[in-house]
């Protein structure tokens, strides 16, 4: 379970956030919609206290995210995923994925392999788990990114538009496994662009506007019957 409530962020005098609320129940998919520049990125680098808040508070399973104790834990329970691709490029596709365990986890090695194996196997990349990544596609990266988050097993997983620095024909692949995961009931955060996949994925979709919640309500309300005009402008714009 994900909470924020009434969260503040600023950057000096620019109030990115305004009281801004969430919930993110166990299981459930949370889509995050809104024009560039609305804050949609701060509210997942918040959650990972990778951004300070200045008020209000951020609570993930039952922990708040500012305590600092608490922090390494929280960290480790919450898995990222960014625009841009985030791997470690000296190190090959299987030594990205086992390094987390290895590291942080001190998980012995031969297990964290089989670990990362699997984890590679289901994100579809089986057959590259020995290439390094600049020699894997965006969409392959991405997947790679995708399972490295996984193999930490954390309770929640954040995205920040996965496939907007990908070529179209890749977007899906990655969509997919984001999919496959959904269905094994990971409670998943995801900041998109791709509305048709919101529509689809989301269990609740927020929209976002200039750092406050405009508009909440199930994929269904929100694509079909928005009730505010901001959002029906935002979709009308990119939808
Ligand atoms: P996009 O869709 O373009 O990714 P976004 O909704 O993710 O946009 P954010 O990246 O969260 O938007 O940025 C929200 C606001 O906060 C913007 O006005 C941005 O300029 C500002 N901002 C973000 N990070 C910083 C920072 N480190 N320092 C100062 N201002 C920042
Ligand atoms: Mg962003």
């Amino acid at each position: 379970m994900l909470e924020m409530h009434q969260v503040t962020k600023r950057f000096g005098d620019h109030e990115v956030l305004k009281q801004f609320s969430l919930l993110v129940p166990p299981g459930e998919k949370v889509v995050l919609i809104g024009p560039s520049g609305s804050g949609k990125s701060t509210v997942l680098r918040c959650i990972n206290h990778l951004e300070p808040i200045q008020d209000g508070n951020i609570i993930v399973n039952g922990h708040e995210v500012r305590d600092k104790r608490a922090l390494r834990q929280l960290r480790q329970n919450i898995g990222m995923v960014f625009q841009r691709f985030n791997l470690f490029p000296h190190k090959t596709v299987l030594e990205n994925v086992m390094s987390g365990p290895v590291i942080v986890k001190k998980i012995p090695v031969v297990e964290a392999r089989q670990l990362a194996l699997g984890l590679l196997d289901r994100v579809g990349l089986a057959e590259k788990v020995n290439s390094y990544p600049k020699e894997l596609s965006g969409g392959q990266q991405q997947r790679a990114a995708i399972a490295r988050a996984l193999a930490m097993n954390p309770d929640v997983m954040l995205f920040d538009e996965p496939t907007s620095a990908l070529d179209p024909e890749l977007v899906d692949e990655v969509l997919s496994v984001m999919t496959d995961l959904a269905k094994e009931g990971m409670t998943m955060l995801v900041v998109t662009h791709e509305m048709a996949f919101a529509r689809e994925f989301g269990d609740h979709v927020l929209f976002m506007d200039q750092g406050v919640v405009v508009e909440e309500g199930t994929a269904e309300q929100i694509f079909t019957a928005p009730q505010q005009q901001r959002t029906r402008d935002f979709l009308r714009r990119v939808y």
